[in-house]
């Protein structure tokens, strides 16, 4: 006899254990299948947490090689231990997937550990480690099995040399020379965190510009910044091949010179992860992509199968996927539940860093709506320069009529934090004129954002 849920939800991720947990506590008898033996998903074991955690460590020792004497701090021998940096990373990701694992317990979800299958009419089973086949079934089913690397023919990670993400986050020495193929996200966080490490860091991106669909103004600081900081750009460059053998790797070019180096990072975007899940059998659709499509309830083309997170594109996002968990749980148990997708912000973590919420200008102006811009530069702000944190700026795009705001953009330090502020404005309908009026903290960062607001209006006070 096999055991029956309410719903069964397979992939542990943000998406996942959230949906499951909320699930669960609207009353529904819930289950999750997870096939690694930690919970969270890719952003916790091998994406945003790990990733993060090198990002502080690596800017911490920067910050002390390259700045603290011209703050008068004195510190000599500053070096790196990379096994202790890696055990840092490492055991933070293990402190919150405890946390996890103590979330699902609390709830009273059910944990199977194994590879989960779909075979139709509601039934699931879960292959274990061992070979083991646990059989279950459920009136609901939730795909929520996330995504995995991209590549290339001739561009394949061959588990050594040639990494993704995840082999980045691990190396076990800092190569001399890094080429990283992709100036999108990935690209540009790790090749930040192995520059400041001591890598020459190459990033080829095949576009003319870094960072597709973000602001192209706040992509052009930011290429100006990191060049600055000794990252190299070789843009409008087209990877015909990669190969490695036990001295380096070998990148060919098309009509360019050969490039060497000691390891490759390949960041050039990331697919649905469908495999071996039996959409065939269960009847759920994907697009050509391989994403699977879903309605506005996340149901599938398969009557009782559902889909959240990165299985079904839009912005590869923890706090997406998140969203759309808690949103289709409260969907399934009580009919109703909502997510603005034209409020979910995005975040780099470079330094500056960057984030960005809503729509951006060259989207705007290409669909011909009329717009007013304001833009002030972290240069102006007494918080920027006393932390030393000068350079970037805030902009803030609003309806030419209404004032609405339309978009936020930053590049500047702690970005990521300031554009919640943002995000809580545009979806409360904000004008750039109530932005304006609410009251800042002063010396603060956010009060950047406030005469951003007010320079839409051409009235900012310290520009
Ligand atoms: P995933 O997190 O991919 O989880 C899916 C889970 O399903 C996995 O644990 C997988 O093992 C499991 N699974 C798959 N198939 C099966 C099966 N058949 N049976 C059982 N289990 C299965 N996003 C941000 O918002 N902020 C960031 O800072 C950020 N940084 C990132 C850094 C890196 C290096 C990477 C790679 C990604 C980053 N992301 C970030 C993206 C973020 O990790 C993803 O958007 C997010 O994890 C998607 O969540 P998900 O629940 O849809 O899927
Ligand atoms: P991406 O889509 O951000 O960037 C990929 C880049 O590779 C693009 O600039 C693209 O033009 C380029 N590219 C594609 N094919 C190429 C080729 N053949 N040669 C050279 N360049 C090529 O993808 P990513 O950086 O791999 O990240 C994957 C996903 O993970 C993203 O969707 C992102 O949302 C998510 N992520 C988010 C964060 C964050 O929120 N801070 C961090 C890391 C990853």
């Amino acid at each position: 006899m096999s055991e029956s849920f309410d719903l069964i939800v397979i992939g542990a991720g943000p998406g996942g254990y959230v949906a499951a947990i909320r699930a669960a506590q609207l009353g529904l008898k819930t289950a999750v299948i997870e096939r690694e033996a930690k919970l969270g998903g890719t952003c916790l074991r091998v994406g945003c947490i790990p990733s993060k955690a090198l990002l502080e460590s690596s800017e911490l020792y920067e910050q002390s090689r390259e700045h603290f004497a011209e703050r008068g701090i004195v510190v000599n021998d500053v070096g790196i231990n990379l096994p202790q940096m890696m055990e840092h990373k490492d055991g933070v990701v293990a402190q919150l997937d405890g946390g996890i694992q103590g979330l699902l317990k609390k709830n009273r979800v059910a944990r199977y550990f194994g590879h989960g299958r779909m075979l139709g009419g509601g039934q699931v089973e879960v292959t274990e480690d061992g070979g083991n086949v646990v059989s279950l079934s459920a009136k609901s089913i939730l795909i929520a099995t996330g995504s995995v690397s991209s590549s290339f023919p001739g561009m394949e990670p061959d588990g050594d040399r040639i990494g993704t993400s995840t082999e980045a986050l691990s190396w076990p020495e800092v190569p001399e020379h890094l080429v990283v193929i992709g100036a999108g996200v990935i690209g540009l966080e790790l090749g930040t965190v192995w520059r400041r490490l001591g890598s020459k860091v190459t990033v080829l991106e095949y576009l003319p510009r870094i960072l597709p669909g973000t602001d192209s103004q706040v992509a052009k600081e930011a290429q100006k910044i990191l060049q600055k900081q000794g990252m190299n750009f070789q843009l409008g460059t087209r990877v015909k091949n990669v190969s490695a053998n036990e001295l380096g790797c070998t990148i060919e070019i098309e009509d360019q010179d050969s490039i060497t180096c000691d390891r490759v990072l390949i960041a050039v975007g990331r697919r649905p992860c469908t495999d071996n899940l039996g959409l065939d059998a269960a009847g759920v659709a994907t697009d050509k992509r391989g994403f699977i499509q879903v309605n506005s309830a996340y149901g599938t083309t398969a009557p009782g199968v559902y889909a959240i997170g990165d299985v079904i594109g839009g912005a590869m996002l923890a706090h997406k996927a998140e969203e759309e968990g808690i949103a289709f749980a409260e969907k399934l148990a009580t009919g109703t539940g909502h997510i603005n997708y034209g409020t979910i912000p995005g975040v780099i973590y470079t330094a500056p860093e960057i984030a960005s919420v809503g729509e951006t200008e060259d989207a705007l102006k290409e669909r011909g709506h009329k717009i007013k811009v304001g833009r002030f530069s972290f240069a102006a702000n007494g918080r920027a320069r006393a932390a030393g944190h000068m350079e970037g700026f805030v902009k803030i795009i609003a309806d030419a009529e209404t004032d609405r705001i339309l978009g936020v953009h930053i590049i500047g330090a702690h970005a990521g934090e300031l554009i919640a502020e943002a995000a809580v404005a545009m979806e409360f309908g904000a004008s750039a004129e109530d932005l304006a009026r609410c009251c800042h903290a002063h010396p603060t960062l956010a009060e950047a954002v406030k005469e951003a607001a007010m320079a839409v209006d051409r009235r900012a006070i310290h520009s």
